[in-house]
């Protein structure tokens, strides 16, 4: 069952669009990343959603009812930013409980409650301390628990570990994770970093530069099956081959021939594509090995990063980056001739 869906969402500030035609519709208790560089959109979708912001068009619908329109005070959502904009001169208890005093929830329960949020992100019996006392994390932790107060229908995060340093913003990552499973609420968050998004979410809804959403799917599928070459390069680290559609199972690039299980119906001999290959399915010889599916090329670089090895060939002008663990290390040298093998399985056709 869909819990949120956009239809046709258009958001434009004077000339600048920032949020170009999105339809999406995300399942409930799901999290969600919403990914994608810099100024592509995923903020204003967040704040149209939150209700920040009104839609140039479209339509904004939870469980089936038309909230476009509804202000966002009226939303029952919990949103956290980048600053978290906690209240200094409360304490812990009262920010967190600070959304029911707003409502009129008597004394007695707010702090019942706040107890209960404050355990349930690792705060227990921080209730009575002031803001300024608490670290970088900890400060986190009270504005995802002052979110969570009102029991939000959607829990809508904004880049909100950005600030903090790496280790801490992985086991927050994994906190967040756990915490959002164990609530079931639908969360979204905005991100530009494709490692959160791809360890936290259920689905990634990937934005790209021109301000249009190009794929939303699980993290697996987005990296094993990207839908253009934007998501291909942007997710991980992509081989982006152009050829030509030479049969039903062929490709041609440069001079060699592609065979694969099968292209997709849509393209016909001649068209025009790219193949998507990860660095880490493909395979090398040393020397010169003749076939399909092989290039030719000399290794013009080895970089030994100690975890895994990448090996750089040039192939007549084509670069090709493969990367092996160190027990997998193939047995060539910078300036070798080498044989670059592309398994059919492994390469991913896409509409140039
Ligand atoms: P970042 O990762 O840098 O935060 P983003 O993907 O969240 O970027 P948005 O903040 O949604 O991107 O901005 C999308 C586009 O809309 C950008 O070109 C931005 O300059 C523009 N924009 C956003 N808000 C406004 C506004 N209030 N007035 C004018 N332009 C805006």
């Amino acid at each position: 069952m869909a819990e949120l869906i956009l239809e046709d969402i258009h958001k434009q500030f004077g000339s600048v669009v920032a949020a170009r035609d999105v339809n999406l519709n995300l399942p409930k208790g799901q999290f969600v990343c919403f990914l994608g560089p810099s100024g592509c959109g995923k903020t204003t979708l967040l704040r149209l959603i939150a209700g920040l912001v009104n839609p140039t068009r479209g339509r904004i619908l939870l469980d089936t009812k038309e909230i476009t329109h509804t202000p966002a005070h009226k939303r029952n959502f919990g949103m956290v930013f980048q600053s978290l904009a906690l209240f200094p001169h409360l304490t812990v208890g009262e920010n967190v409980a600070y959304s029911l005093k707003v409502r009129h929830v008597d004394k007695a329960t707010r702090r019942k409650r706040a107890a209960k949020l404050l355990d349930l992100v690792q705060l227990t019996g921080f209730m009575d301390r002031h803001i300024s006392q608490l670290s970088g994390g900890q400060q986190q932790r009270v504005a995802i628990a002052r979110a969570l107060a009102i029991d939000p229908q959607l829990f809508l995060l904004d880049e909100p570990l950005s600030a903090l340093d790496a280790k801490l913003r992985e086991n927050m990552q994994l906190e967040l994770r756990e915490l959002q499973q164990r609530l079931g609420v639908t969360t979204i968050l905005v991100t530009h970093d494709q490692r959160e998004a791809m360890t936290m979410s259920d689905l990634v809804v990937v934005m790209g530069p021109d301000n249009r959403v190009h794929q939303v799917d699980s993290p697996l599928e987005i990296y094993r099956n990207p839908a253009d070459t934007f998501v291909a390069d942007f997710i991980g680290s992509s081989n982006l081959l152009k050829g030509l559609c030479s049969g039903p199972h062929e490709i041609t690039i440069g001079e060699k021939s592609l065979v694969l299980e099968e292209l997709p119906e849509i393209l016909s001999s001649g068209t025009q594509v790219t193949v998507s290959v990860r660095p880490e399915d493909i395979h090398i010889v040393p020397g010169v090995e003749e076939g399909d599916n092989r290039l030719h090329g000399s290794v013009s670089f080895i970089r030994d990063v100690g975890s895994s090895v990448e090996i750089y060939i040039d192939c007549n002008g084509i670069q090709i980056i493969s990367q092996s663990t160190p027990k997998g290390r193939p047995a060539v040298r910078q300036g070798d001739m080498a044989t670059v093998l592309l398994p059919p399985a492994a390469c991913v056709v896409l509409k140039s």
